[in-house]
Order: structure tokens, then C-alpha cells, then sequence
């Protein structure tokens, strides 16, 4: 047998009256609330008891008055005009609007109108409504809407996923970015959009990461359809339905172009600043390494003449003659060689180079490269590296950049003159915890004041004529990069003591 609609059953009900008893019960227990109204102005005849908890009336308030009375005054005027011409649906009419509670707020309601006809005449005897409150709808539709709006107009580029990997919707950033404007996008791969190597750590890590905990976040190019690269940095969702499946996902990706290009220029920037500063540095040598290129040049001519002596007394020579003096002429240029050629390297401006060192050898370097300085101001270097430490990580340049910047200080903060007692630069490697060394470059002077100790490493901060004030906070920069640190500090028995870290390779 074909199932009957209530109504259908209530029809069936061969008595009248109590068909309309039923029927009356329904409407006075419903939690929606059901009204008959006069076709030509909305006259309630009858309110069920639901009017009270919905709109705070009682039934008694409401019957006798116009529905018009209480639609709020916008929607007034749009029911009027709507009303004569509504086209029932199928006899039904559904709208959505606001109507003044008894304390004078307006409330939203949905109401379902069907119009009672009379069956001889066939006019419209009265209108039966069934409304419910629809406050929460509107609001959360509003709610909505209002995220849509932010979601349309945000900066950022947001797109949603099927499971299936493919575009669902962008917004107008990102159909922007992704040059899609003029385009259907809808159920265009993701992996379109995306770089290889960016979809590919989507595939093999956001996805899982975004399925197992609702999200993840990481850093990836993504690519328009011209093939433009945007890296960005990109927030992956998945969400999931009530019965926990996951549903979709959104991305939401933070363009970084122009933050990579002011990195880069930053990059440039320092690059630019640590190659001026390893200029003056190597100026502040200069008169020192002049002085050091000037007696091999010496000890040179004074071979060289000796030589010359020997031929002005004999006409004939034999290689043991003039071997000793010949030999050592080389060994001598060599030396000088030696040192234009750290100067050049030094001074070359090029790109870091990231490579396994040997810390004592570079520091014993850099001690003899300085030695002539502190000759000349009076000062001894001390150096005794132990001889079993593990190589560390860093750029041969910066690191000399960092030990010439401390030794060149040290000097110049221990300097005396000669009739003075010679003072001592002491320079020890060590190891620090697991996997770093520790360098300290102690000296015998003035130490640091407590004013200066704090500004110490600050740009542009020197204390002396000449000074450029940014070799500390150059090296402490560039020894932060490589993963170590850089400080300083008075001794006890006067003088200053600055250190630094670096990671091994090991
Ligand atoms: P500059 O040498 O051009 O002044 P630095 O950044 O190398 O620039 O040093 C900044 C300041 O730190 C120096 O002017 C000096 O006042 C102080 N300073 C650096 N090394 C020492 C040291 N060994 N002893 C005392 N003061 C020091």
C-alpha cells in the first residue's frame, strides 16, 4: 500500500471535527509557529501558542492585528508590492524577514504561506503560515558573507582542494597571482599552480602532515600559468565533516617575493658593508705590511748586490758561488709574494664559500700576518694551539675577517712604546661543550668601560680617531651566521678578553 502524507491521513479521517481537533493539537504543540491570516491584509485569526516563546506575545496580543503592523519597516513596503503578485509555488510561498518582538526588537523569521482556497469559488479564503525563528541562519549567513568578503579581499593567495588534488575555488589574489583572471580554473590540478619541487613536498609532507593534524605550514614556490615564480610561505588545512572524513582542503599562501628580494638586497648590503670594513682593516695594517714587504725587498737588493759584488771580483763564477745568495733571493720573494697575495684575497670581494677549516692553522696565519703590526706597537703574540681539535664549519674570508678584526684590536689596545715593558696578545683554541671550539683573544689593555661594554657591538660605535666602529659588530654577525657566538669581557688582571664559538664538522 502507497504511504500516505499526514495530511493525506488526516484527509482520511472520515470525521470533521475530529480531523480539525488533530489538527488544532498540532499546531497548538508545534515549537513553529502557525498562523491563518485574512488575504487582504494580514489580519491574524489565529496564532498558536508558539507565538510566545518566539516573538514574546501572547495569543490573546496578537489575534485581530495586521502581520503588516509588525514587519519591520524596510520589508514593509517590499511585501506590499510582492504581495498581490506573489506566484505560489504549487500553493507555497517561503520568505525570509523581520518581524518586532513584544519588547521591540526585531527578530528574523522564515515563513512557509499557503493560501486556503474556497473550492466552489475558487478565491482566496484565508493564508496559513508556518513560521520559524531564523535569527541564527541569518546570522551565521552574515557571518559567512563576512568571511567570504575577507577572504576575497586578503592579500593572500587562498585556494580550496578536492580530495582529488584539484581547485575547487580561488580567490580574486590568488586568480590574480596565478594570472587565472580570464580563465576557468575549476577542476584545474593544484599541481598546475604549484612548482615540482614545491608539489612534491606538499605531496610528500604538507598532505600527511595537514591529514594527521589539521595543518602544516612550510615554504614553497608556487608558479602562474606564464610560468612567473612566486615563493611563498603557505598554511595548509584539511577539513573534515562532522563524521570526521576529511571534507577539503584550503591553502592559504603569503606571498614573499618582495621580502626575498629585500633579503637579497640586505645580503647584498652586508656584503658590501663586511668587504668595506675588510678595507680598512687591511689600511689599518698597511703601514705594518709595507714595512713587512719592505725587508724582503731589502734582504733582496742585498743578495742581489752580493752577487754582483762576486762578479765585479771574479769574471768567472760557479753555481756554488752564487747558489746560497740566489736561493735565498727566491725564498725571500716568495714571502713577499706571500703576503701580497693575502692581501689581494682578502681584500677580493667574492661570495662565501661554507667549507670544512682548520681553525689553529688559520689562526697561526693570521698571527704571522699581524706580526710585523705588533712588532711595531711593542706587543708579543702568544699562541700554543693544542694539536688534536676537529676542524669547524665556516668561510675561510670571514673567518679571517673575525680573527684579524680581534687581533688588530688587541694590538692596538695593548700598544706601548718601546721603552715600555712588551705586552702580551694571548690567543687559545679549545674545545666548548660537544661540538664547538672556542677561540679567546685576551690582551694586557685598558679593558672596556662599563658604558662602552654595552654599545660595544653596536654599528658605527669606536672610541678611536680613525675608527670606522664596524669590525665587532661585523664579526659578531658573521660568527652568528656560522651558528656561534661572539662576546666580551674584562679580566681580572686588566685587559679585554673577547671569544667566540663555532661548530665543528664532526
Ligand atoms: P673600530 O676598531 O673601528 O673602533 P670595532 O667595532 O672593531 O671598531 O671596535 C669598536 C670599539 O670597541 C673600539 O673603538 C674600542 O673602543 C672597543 N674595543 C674593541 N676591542 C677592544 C679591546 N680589545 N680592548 C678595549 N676596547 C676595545
Amino acid at each position: 500500500m502507497k504511504n500516505r502524507t499526514p495530511e493525506e491521513g488526516l484527509t482520511a479521517l472520515t470525521d470533521d471535527a475530529e480531523r480539525n481537533r488533530l489538527l488544532a493539537e498540532m499546531a497548538e504543540q508545534s515549537t513553529d509557529m502557525i498562523s491563518r491570516h485574512t488575504p487582504e491584509d494580514w489580519r491574524f485569526i489565529y496564532v498558536s501558542p508558539a507565538v510566545t516563546h518566539l516573538l514574546g506575545y501572547t495569543v490573546e496580543e496578537v489575534v485581530g492585528i495586521s502581520a503588516y503592523d509588525l514587519y519591520h519597516p524596510d520589508d514593509v513596503e517590499d511585501f506590499r508590492l510582492r504581495a498581490p503578485t506573489v506566484n505560489y509555488d504549487r500553493g507555497l510561498y517561503t520568505h525570509t524577514y523581520r518581524f518586532r518582538c513584544k519588547d521591540g526588537h526585531y527578530t528574523w523569521l522564515e515563513s512557509t504561506s499557503r493560501t486556503i482556497r474556497d473550492p466552489k469559488t475558487n478565491g482566496i479564503r484565508e493564508i496559513l503560515v508556518v513560521s520559524r525563528d531564523a535569527s541564527h541562519r541569518i546570522k551565521a549567513d552574515k557571518a559567512n558573507r563576512r568571511l567570504a568578503r575577507v577572504l576575497e579581499s586578503t592579500q593572500d593567495l587562498v585556494i580550496f582542494a578536492n580530495l582529488d588534488f584539484t581547485v575547487s575555488h580561488l580567490n580574486e589574489a590568488a586568480r590574480t597571482a596565478l594570472e587565472l583572471e580570464r580563465t576557468d580554473y575549476s577542476a584545474s590540478p593544484l599541481s598546475w599552480f604549484v612548482t615540482e619541487k614545491g608539489f612534491r613536498k606538499l605531496m610528500d609532507e604538507g598532505f600527511p602532515a595537514a591529514g594527521e593534524t589539521g595543518s602544516w605550514r612550510g615554504e614553497l614556490a608556487m608558479r602562474s600559468l606564464n610560468a612567473v615564480r612566486i615563493p611563498v610561505m603557505l598554511e595548509l588545512l584539511a577539513h573534515r565533516s562532522l563524521q570526521g572524513g576529511i571534507e577539503y582542503y584550503s591553502l592559504v599562501a603569503h606571498d614573499l617575493t618582495e621580502k626575498k628580494v629585500a633579503e637579497e638586497q640586505l645580503k647584498q648590503y652586508q656584503a658590501d658593508i663586511d668587504h668595506a670594513s675588510r678595507l680598512v682593516t687591511m689600511g689599518e695594517l698597511a703601514s705594518s705590511l709595507a714595512h713587512e714587504l719592505n725587508q724582503p725587498l731589502a734582504a733582496m737588493v742585498n743578495y742581489l748586490r752580493g752577487i754582483e759584488r762576486r762578479f765585479a771580483d771574479k769574471a768567472m763564477l760557479s753555481w756554488s758561488d752564487v747558489e746560497l745568495p740566489i736561493s735565498r733571493s727566491i725564498r725571500t720573494a716568495l714571502r713577499a709574494g706571500g703576503i701580497i697575495h693575502r692581501m689581494m684575497d682578502f681584500t677580493r670581494k667574492q661570495e662565501p664559500v661554507i667549507t670544512s677549516l682548520n681553525l689553529p692553522e688559520l689562526i697561526r696565519e693570521m698571527v704571522d700576518f699581524c706580526e710585523s703590526m705588533a712588532e711595531r706597537n711593542n706587543v708579543r703574540i702568544a699562541f700554543e694551539p693544542p694539536s688534536d681539535l676537529p676542524p669547524v664549519r665556516g668561510d675561510k674570508i670571514q673567518l679571517e675577517q673575525v680573527l684579524l678584526n680581534l687581533i688588530v684590536n688587541a694590538i692596538e689596545a695593548s700598544a706601548s712604546s718601546e721603552d715600555e715593558d712588551v705586552t702580551t696578545v694571548d690567543i687559545r683554541v679549545e674545545s666548548y661543550g660537544s661540538s664547538q671550539l672556542q677561540v679567546e683573544v685576551e690582551d694586557q689593555g685598558q679593558g672596556i668601560s662599563e658604558a662602552d661594554m654595552s654599545r660595544l657591538f653596536d654599528r658605527f660605535f669606536s672610541t678611536k680617531d680613525t675608527g670606522l666602529g664596524m669590525g665587532l659588530a661585523i664579526s659578531r654577525s658573521l660568527v652568528e651566521n656560522l651558528g656561534g657566538e661572539l662576546w666580551a669581557e674584562n679580566i681580572p688582571a686588566g685587559g679585554a678578553r673577547f671569544s667566540f664559538t663555532l661548530n665543528t664538522t664532526d
